[in-house]
């Protein structure tokens, strides 16, 4: 699949490919320039990012220089979610990660603290954006990042809830192990204690969504020019 050709003044490269990802990439443009945020000397990068662990992440590194921010900010985001809660992901998640960008680029312009990524001036610049969403460090959409976890090869365990419910990733660790063993780990629903469970007793619903977001990543171009 093809990148789209992107009609955004504040994009200056972005691996858009499907009708969803377009639809963000035009919301985060119309945010950012709705916001001031300095586009012409700091480019903005543009990412859907399958492997991303979190919804959405970003980095702004630039520098002032006679009162301009000169750099790059890179917004990556999981496009995986945006097939689990598109709503949730255009109204609370864009929200979230402009502000951050916008925040940044305004402080590394001033030389104040940038050290509290979702201090007082974020929630209200999430606010302003969005006064119906509940600014958080963590966007709680219906985002499910099993997939994402067992892809990364976290331990796939399951409880006495019934098919995809009784699914939990944990991080494959000595902890985690100690944790199943002593039966520390139990499910919220039905109490029961998680049990590592062998690829072949995986609840049959799970293989559709692993090879979805395998598709995903296979069919998200990577250009190595571009990466960095
Ligand atoms: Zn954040
Ligand atoms: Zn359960």
């Amino acid at each position: 699949m093809d990148i789209r050709t992107l009609d955004a003044l504040a994009i200056h490269q972005h691996n858009c490919q499907t009708a969803r990802e377009v639809e963000v990439a035009l919301e985060v443009d119309r945010l950012l320039r709705l916001l001031e945020f300095p586009f012409e000397s700091t480019w903005v990068d543009l990412r859907f990012d399958p492997l991303l662990a979190e919804h959405s992440a970003s980095k702004v590194t630039a520098m002032a220089i006679n009162g301009d921010v000169h750099g790059v900010a890179e917004i990556r985001l999981q496009p995986l979610f945006l097939f689990h809660d598109f709503r949730t992901f255009f109204e609370e998640v864009i929200p979230h990660e402009v502000a951050h960008v916008v925040l940044s680029a305004r402080r590394i312009c001033d030389g104040s603290d940038n050290s509290k990524p979702h201090d007082d001036e974020w929630v209200e610049l999430v606010s302003e954006i969005n006064p119906d969403c509940e600014p958080a460090a963590k966007v709680k959409g219906e985002f499910d990042d099993r997939p994402i976890k067992i892809h990364k090869g976290g331990l796939v365990c399951t409880c006495d809830c019934c098919d995809l419910d009784s699914i939990a990733v944990f991080p494959n660790t000595a902890s985690t192990a100690q944790k199943l063993k002593s039966e520390e780990l139990a499910c919220s629903h039905c109490f029961s204690p998680y049990r590592k469970t062998p690829q072949e007793d995986w609840p049959a619903e799970l293989k559709p969504c692993l090879a979805f977001y395998q598709q995903l990543i296979d069919f998200k171009a990577i250009h190595p020019i571009l990466s960095r």
